[in-house]
């Protein structure tokens, strides 16, 4: 069963705190409709053309449940479902949360309907309408078709996200070719220029080391404002990147810096629309353990202090080796959600200063340059990856392997 299409129509009152919503799915696949819900929500209805169906709850989540909906008809009509619930308390996990001034999405407390929870990586289309009042700001992938607090958006992606708020402001800026935009909570106004010469120079730089974004590809930031109760990763869709506030004030009061560390607030994000998005990998930890790499080797070039690299690899030398202590498997083993940011970012990117011991940072920097610029658009598989890196630089031919697939710690180079 896949759901391969959604035509979803929402109607959010901010003062009453409500949603409601209707999806029209069109589904392949003879098996049963099975489908993820908000524990917040409710289903009002279920139905196929005129036909009412009935469905059962097969599993309750912490946050979310699961339903099976009975007797569809497989050859036959996209099937609706009604459902409603209240958005005026934070809710979810990671970057779900949903309040009565802010609208943030990302499958309506969890992921997106019908996406499995554990899973943001499922892909479909998508036309979404929204009725929110005309002084919102909303930002979201895909294209606007329409205006005047109702809005459309139709393109593949893995999910769907979406963030509104009457308290974001948007200025916008030419950089390399690409205009970029940054939405910020109104009380922020007075950090605008350092958090926009934050994100242009991350955009200069990658520009010059690894060739133009594409148009699409990036270019998009916003401060989401999340509050004291919000998750604080940040992440990446399509072509927007995401940070919470509480982060963003956090780096401004201490200069830019985490554990006395040098950091950019859109770096990492940035980076991601030329490794994750412009060029895509089939597995999502050969992804950050790329950008977690390079945003290190970039601080050094965008805050010019020596040994930032160095200082970085030994603040990360300490928690993978206790999480290794505790659990060691290969980082491909590592699921979403399974401690991936010591595995996939931590320990992957070690992966590539371990590279970078061999063939020097020169090197590899060219490697990548030369992925992006021959893969634009693709996506490629770490094995792909491994054969373009034997091809390009002199390093042992199962380096990849080592480190990924295998448990590698004990550098092999350094
Ligand atoms: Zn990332």
């Amino acid at each position: 069963m896949k759901i391969k299409h959604h035509d979803i129509t929402l109607k959010i009152d901010p003062k009453l705190g409500t949603l409601k919503a209707k999806d029209m799915m069109e589904v392949s696949g003879d098996e049963e409709l099975r489908f993820y819900l908000g524990n917040r929500f409710d289903i009002i209805s279920i139905k196929q053309g005129k036909k009412s169906l009935d469905w059962e709850v097969e599993e309750e989540g912490k946050l979310t449940t699961r339903y099976m909906v009975k007797d569809r008809d497989i050859k036959k009509d996209p099937v609706e479902i009604n459902w409603k619930g209240n958005l005026s308390s934070f809710q979810g996990y990671r970057v779900s949360i949903i309040r009565g001034d802010l609208v943030e999405l990302s499958g309506f407390c969890w992921w997106f309907p019908t996406i499995e929870p554990q899973s943001q990586f499922e892909s479909f289309t998508y036309d979404l309408k929204v009725d929110l009042p005309g002084d919102w700001t909303i930002v979201t992938p895909g294209e606007i078709m329409g205006d005047g607090g109702k809005y459309r958006y139709s393109r593949k992606i893995e999910d769907i996200f979406l963030c509104a708020s009457p308290i974001l402001e948007t200025f916008q800026k030419e950089c390399c070719g690409v205009n970029l935009e940054l939405h910020i909570p109104k009380d922020m106004i007075k950090f605008k220029e350092v958090l926009m010469d934050d994100f242009s120079s991350s955009i200069e730089l990658c520009t010059k080391l690894f060739g133009p974004l594409k148009k699409g590809n990036g270019g998009i930031g916003i401060v989401s404002p999340r509050g004291k109760e919000g998750a604080e990763c940040g992440f990446e869709r399509d072509g927007l990147w995401v940070v919470g506030d509480l982060f963003t004030k956090y780096l401004i009061d201490n200069d830019w810096k985490v554990d006395s560390l040098p950091k950019s607030l859109s770096l990492h994000e940035t980076i991601h629309g030329w490794f994750g998005i412009g060029v895509d990998f089939k597995e999502p930890w050969l992804a950050e353990a790329i950008t977690q790499y390079l945003e290190v080797i970039l601080t050094a070039m965008m805050y010019d202090e020596a040994d930032i690299e160095k200082k970085y690899f030994d603040s990360y030398r300490e928690r993978v080796e206790k999480h290794l202590a505790e659990n060691d498997r290969p980082i491909k083993e590592y699921r979403f959600l399974d401690n991936m940011y010591t595995h996939w970012y931590l320990k992957g990117s070690w992966a590539f200063w371990d590279m970078e011991a061999a063939v020097g940072r020169d090197g590899l920097l060219e490697l990548f340059s030369k992925i992006y610029q021959d893969y634009i658009g693709d996506t490629i598989t770490h094995m792909e990856f491994r054969r373009i890196s034997e091809s390009c630089l002199d390093i042992e031919p199962d380096f990849i392997e080592y480190w990924f697939e295998d448990k590698g710690f004990e550098p092999v180079f350094r």
